[in-house]
């Protein structure tokens, strides 16, 4: 039997934009307007210096 419907296990694994790696990311817009997808020890660090929105 063939599959054709692959289960997608953790789809939101992506790489974030600031480490690189490959991480369970949710996505901010900061002050700027600008969309970045940030794991989550990377939004502590960068929360600490600008505003992030969670979109
Ligand atoms: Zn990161």
């Amino acid at each position: 039997m063939r599959k054709w419907f692959v289960k997608k296990e953790d789809k939101l694994v992506q790489k974030c934009s600031r480490c690189k790696q490959e991480k369970k990311l949710i996505f901010y817009a900061n002050n700027f307007g600008v969309v970045r997808g940030l794991c989550q020890s990377c939004r502590k660090e960068v929360g600490d210096k600008e505003e992030l929105f969670p979109i």
